[in-house]
C-alpha cells in the first residue's frame, strides 16, 4: 500500500512553478514501462505534460494509493513497521519505502532587504 499525504497521487510536480520544463530530455525521463508521449525525444516536456504523464502512470499501477493520508510517525513493534497518520490512524508493515523527498519543506534563505517575499 502506498500512503500519499496530498489528495492525488502524482507527486510534487503539480505543486512545482508553472514555467517549469524537464530538464531532461524526454529520452531520459520515461519510467518502466511507460514511454514519454510527444515523439521527440530531444524535447523537455512543460510541467503540466510531466502530470499528466505521472497521473496516467499512477493509474495504470497496479497498487492500492491511499491519498489524503499524511505519515506523522513510523516506529518498530515487534519486527514490523508501524506507520502513524495524521489524525490518528495506524498502519502495520514488514517493509517500508519512505519517498517525502524536499519539496514541502523548502529553505527559505533570510532576506531581511525583502520583507514582501515570505519567510
Ligand atoms: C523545481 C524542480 C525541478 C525538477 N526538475 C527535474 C527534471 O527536470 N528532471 C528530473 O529527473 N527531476 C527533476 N526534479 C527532481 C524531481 O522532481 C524529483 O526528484 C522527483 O519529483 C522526486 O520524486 P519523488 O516521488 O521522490 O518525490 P515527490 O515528487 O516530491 O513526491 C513526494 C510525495 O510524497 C508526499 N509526501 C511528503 N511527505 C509525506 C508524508 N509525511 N506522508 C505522506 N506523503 C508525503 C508528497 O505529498 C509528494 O506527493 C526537479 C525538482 C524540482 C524541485
Amino acid at each position: 500500500m502506498t500512503v500519499e499525504a496530498s489528495d492525488r497521487a502524482d507527486g510534487s510536480w503539480p505543486r512545482y512553478y508553472d514555467s517549469l520544463t524537464l530538464f531532461s530530455p524526454t529520452r531520459y525521463s520515461p519510467l518502466a514501462g511507460m514511454t514519454f508521449p510527444g515523439g521527440n525525444p530531444d524535447r523537455h516536456p512543460h510541467r503540466d505534460e510531466v502530470v499528466a504523464y505521472l497521473t496516467t502512470y499512477a493509474a495504470r499501477l497496479d497498487a492500492h494509493i491511499r491519498t489524503d493520508r499524511r505519515v506523522t510517525a513510523v516506529g518498530r513493534d515487534d519486527g514490523a513497521f508501524e506507520v502513524g497518520l495524521e489524525g490518528g490512524g495506524r498502519l502495520a508493515a514488514r517493509a517500508m519505502v519512505a519517498a517525502p523527498d524536499t519539496f514541502g519543506r523548502p529553505h527559505r534563505p533570510h532576506r531581511p532587504h525583502r520583507p514582501d517575499l515570505p519567510a
